[in-house]
């Protein structure tokens, strides 16, 4: 089993059409009455079709086709920790997708908090999410496809983050992202994904990156599953996935392909090698940048301010300076001139330059990158 549709006519409803209907149908996982969340990624406050966050245009046929289900779609999500999610809601035109088709939306941050227990949970025994989420019969995961300086790509899996509001998604980087995005999924589990794989995002994401112009969609019924084949289709293995290999781990679907049923366009025909994170972490020369599983919110915000340091020419006064970022960091009292950045590393503030706060706001940063150096 293990079914996955690609779909590429250049007409997105077409395309969703296609992807879904190849695997079975919407009706397979959706009946009339029920109560259907789509929950796209809408991590920040970026426009449609920035291959950032997902396009509105996918969610509003998503809704659509939900609707003529005779079932009630609801669009929620909670944005990264630090955001507004309300303002970013707003930018992505979800909010006018919900506003045309007389649908509820939800920002997660000001819904009814709801404690779940996850008593079979590898690193998560209890999680806070939100009351709409719990109500719903029905998730329909649409992500967008991008890689991620933490985790390498960010896809359905991780997508299921934004079910829980504000704070609450610090929780897994502190007990361990790769066995905390297992539990979550194993908790929440999507009943469909679609990725949005119109236009994606390669080298520093989430937020970071450069678009990448793909004109794919890509629907399966395991989030596990249609990750494995995006990773495939971003050039990428699966199996090199920490967060992927984990699941797999934990049996929540299939990681090869040669095990999966394969729909619409083969892999090789749309396949497109996105530039990795990593890759372009190391064009920052003779800065060392230690990750102990920090959020995306700390570690996007400290790279783009890395950026503009590198494009205004300050970047070389911060050579020799490492970075540590997130709850798992191992000090190295080795090291010449030490930044630790955000509260998790606050215990360490002794012994550098700190820059406070949870995620520290990017003028912070600027502010202790200008200190960090002149001296
Ligand atoms: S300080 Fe940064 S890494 Fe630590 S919890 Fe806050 S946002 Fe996450």
């Amino acid at each position: 089993m293990h079914p996955v549709a690609i779909s590429n006519t250049g007409n997105i409803e077409q395309d969703i059409m296609n992807a879904i209907n190849e695997i079975g149908g919407l009706d397979t996982v959706i009946s009339k009455g029920d109560v259907v969340l789509c929950k796209p990624n809408v991590q920040g406050s970026f426009s449609p079709g920035s291959g950032i966050i997902t396009d509105a245009k996918v969610v509003h046929v998503v809704v659509k086709m939900v609707k003529k289900l005779g079932a009630t779609p609801i669009i929620g999500e909670s944005s990264v920790y630090g955001r507004v999610t309300e303002d970013c809601l707003h930018v992505s035109g979800m909010y006018e997708v919900a506003k045309k088709e007389s649908v509820r939306i939800v920002d997660f941050d000001q819904d009814e908090v709801v404690k779940v227990p996850i008593p079979n949970g590898t690193v998560l025994k209890e999680v806070r999410t939100v009351k709409t989420v719990i109500e719903s019969d029905v998730i329909i995961d649409i992500p967008v496809m991008k890689t991620h300086v933490a985790t390498g790509v960010t896809l359905a899996l991780k997508n299921m983050k934004g079910v829980l509001p504000r704070r609450e998604k610090a929780k897994i980087h502190f007990a361990g992202l790769e066995e905390g995005i297992t539990d979550l999924n194993a908790t929440f589990t999507p009943d469909i994904v679609i990725v949005d794989g119109i236009v994606g995002l390669e080298g520093l994401g989430p937020s970071r990156g450069t678009p990448v112009d793909m004109g794919l969609i890509v629907a399966g019924f395991e989030p596990l599953t249609v990750d494995s084949v995006c990773t495939k289709i971003m050039g990428m293995d699966p199996n090199e996935i920490k967060h992927i290999k984990h699941a797999y781990s934990k049996g929540l679907g299939e990681i090869d392909i040669d095990n999966m049923e394969l729909y619409g366009k083969p892999i090789e025909t749309v396949e497109k090698t996105f530039k990795e994170p990593w890759l372009q972490l190391k064009e920052f020369k003779g800065i060392e940048l230690l990750n102990g599983n920090a959020c995306s919110g700390c570690l996007t915000e400290l790279l783009r301010n890395l950026e503009y340091a590198k494009i205004d020419g300050r970047i070389d006064d911060l050579k020799n300076s490492t970075f540590y970022i997130g709850p798992d960091i191992q000090f190295d009292e080795k090291c010449e001139k030490n930044i630790f950045v955000g509260n998790c590393c606050k215990k360490f503030a002794e012994f550098g330059i700190f820059i406070e706060g949870c995620p520290p706001p990017g003028y912070v940063i600027r502010e202790k990158l200008d200190e960090a150096g002149t001296k």
